[in-house]
């Protein structure tokens, strides 16, 4: 029920309490129907509704519905007094008043107090249940994003499980190029960098999209990492002043921030990885710590790929020459001339021997004949062409594999190279040097068709030519 019908209502009620017995009684006394002591015990009854009615007002009305409920049933109490015989008696009556109206306004504190206290206890309740809720969905925010740190952890660990495993650079690359974001928890564009060893220049090696990178070299925050060796975290490229506002332009159209950590590893900075987004603000320095502890795991599994290749390097090629040891050039050998039986392409095997070579380590020593071998390597190297297979096939013997190469054409390379051997000096002891090499070749299909029959063909050759005088090319 409303407030203001319940005060309507109980305002109706005290004032039937008083106007009613008072109008009874005054219409019976005015019409004679009753004698003067009925009327006086009639008179009692009406002093106890209008006692009620004093109460009930205090109790539903307060002070001041008290007081005016008390001031009408005097005025009413007094008109009856009036009208009736007995004056005296019934004015004593009147008196009943005051110990109801000390009653009502005890009812009516008790009952303020008891409402105040009430509406203090529901305050306080509110007040708890709002802290309540508050804490609750505090709570439920914290287990949501604790729930979100165990996905990305179980990411990470899934990650770092599977870098460990493989020796592949492109199988370390691929899955952390992959799972950055969902470790991250964020969308952008993620690029991994390598320090190439011999220009020391970055190179981009893996990328999550490969049209919109300008700078396959990096640019200029990447190049700040490296020579800062140093995280970056740049929330807004337009408004950051450590970098020059002319090259901010030329990339705030394909980013607007970004992270960075450094691939480290043995303290060396082998590289970048880098995750950057169209939005500005779009990472924390949570998310920057995320990306330096992927990037630690990354530069681990990195460098572990490039010493497996190094090992795979070393058992197949020459300390001294670097070129290809003879079991593995021979197992080319034997790929390739199965490969050109399919093909029917050529190719040709030449052998190449130093002329007088004991007797130049006998002069110079056994170190300088190997300055000698490393300077022959250098220049077979330099002429080759890629798919060309060069290896040492014996002591200061190398073969030469020349694919596609038909006789002619590989004649006049083998031609070639004696001229350059012999026109080329090295130095030795402050001393230009000269040498020269016997070369005998044989060719696929022409000469033979398997590796033991172009091998021994082409020693023959070689052999041929030493005895016709040495410095020349023995084609057949
Ligand atoms: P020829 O003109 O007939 O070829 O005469 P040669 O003196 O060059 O004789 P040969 O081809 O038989 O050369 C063999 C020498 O090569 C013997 C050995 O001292 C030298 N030799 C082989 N391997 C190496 C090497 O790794 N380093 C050095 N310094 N010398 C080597
Ligand atoms: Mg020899
Ligand atoms: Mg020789």
């Amino acid at each position: 029920m409303a407030p203001s019908r319940d005060k309507f209502i109980s305002i109706f009620i005290s004032l039937a309490l008083i106007i009613i017995p008072t109008h009874i009684l005054l219409s019976l006394i005015s019409k004679q129907q009753i004698s003067p002591s009925d009327a006086l015990r009639l008179y009692g009854a009406a002093i106890a509704a209008l006692n009620i009615a004093i109460l009930f007002a205090w109790y539903a009305q307060g002070t001041a519905g008290g007081i005016l409920a008390s001031a009408i049933a005097v005025v009413a109490a007094l008109w009856l007094v009036l009208k009736m015989a007995h004056h005296y008696g019934s004015l004593l009556l009147i008196a009943t008043f005051f110990p109801t109206n000390l009653l009502g306004y005890i009812c009516s504190k008790t009952k303020e107090s008891l409402i105040s206290q009430r509406s203090l206890n529901l305050e306080k309740l509110e007040e708890s249940i709002n802290l309540l809720s508050e804490s609750i969905g505090v709570r439920k925010k914290e287990a949501v994003s604790l729930g979100e740190k165990l996905r990305r952890y179980a990411v990470l660990k899934e990650a770092a499980e599977s870098l460990s495993t493989t020796l592949l650079l492109n199988e370390v690359t691929r899955p952390v190029i992959e799972k950055t974001p969902t470790v991250i928890g964020k969308s952008g564009r993620v690029l991994i960098f390598l320090v190439d060893m011999e220009s020391q220049e970055l190179m981009l090696s893996a990328s999550s999209d490969n049209l919109r990178i300008l700078a396959k070299k990096g640019d200029i925050y990447d190049l700040w990492a490296l020579r800062h060796r140093r995280s970056l975290i740049a929330n807004d490229i337009t408004k950051d002043f450590r970098f020059p506002s002319v090259e901010i332009e030329k990339t705030q159209e394909f980013f607007r921030s970004l992270i960075i950590a450094p691939l480290v590893s043995e303290h060396k900075t082998i590289g970048l990885l880098r995750m950057d987004s169209m939005y500005e603000g779009q990472f924390t320095q949570d998310d920057l710590r995320l990306l330096d502890i992927i990037s630690g795991l990354a530069a681990t599994a990195i460098q572990n790929t490039r010493l497996y290749s190094r090992t795979q390097e070393l058992a197949i090629r020459d300390g001294l020459t670097g070129l290809l040891v003879r079991r593995y050039f021979l197992s080319r050998f034997q790929e390739e001339v199965h490969r050109a039986a399919r093909s029917k392409a050529p190719l040709t095997l030449i052998f190449l021997d130093i002329d007088h070579y004991k007797s130049f380590n006998d002069r110079f020593g056994h170190a300088a004949g190997d300055l000698v071998l490393k300077h022959l390597a250098r220049i077979i190297s330099s002429m080759t062409k890629e798919g060309d297979i060069p290896g040492r096939y014996g002591g200061e013997e190398i073969a030469l594999l020349n694919i596609g190469m038909g006789k002619p054409q590989a004649s006049n390379f083998a031609e070639a190279l004696r001229r350059r051997v012999k026109k080329e000096p090295f130095i030795l002891r402050r001393q230009r040097h000269n040498i020269t090499i016997s070369i005998g070749l044989s060719n696929y299909p022409d000469d033979a068709v398997s590796v033991e029959d172009l091998i021994r063909i082409a020693d023959e050759r070689l052999y041929k030519a030493k005895e016709d005088g040495r410095d020349r090319v023995c084609s057949g």
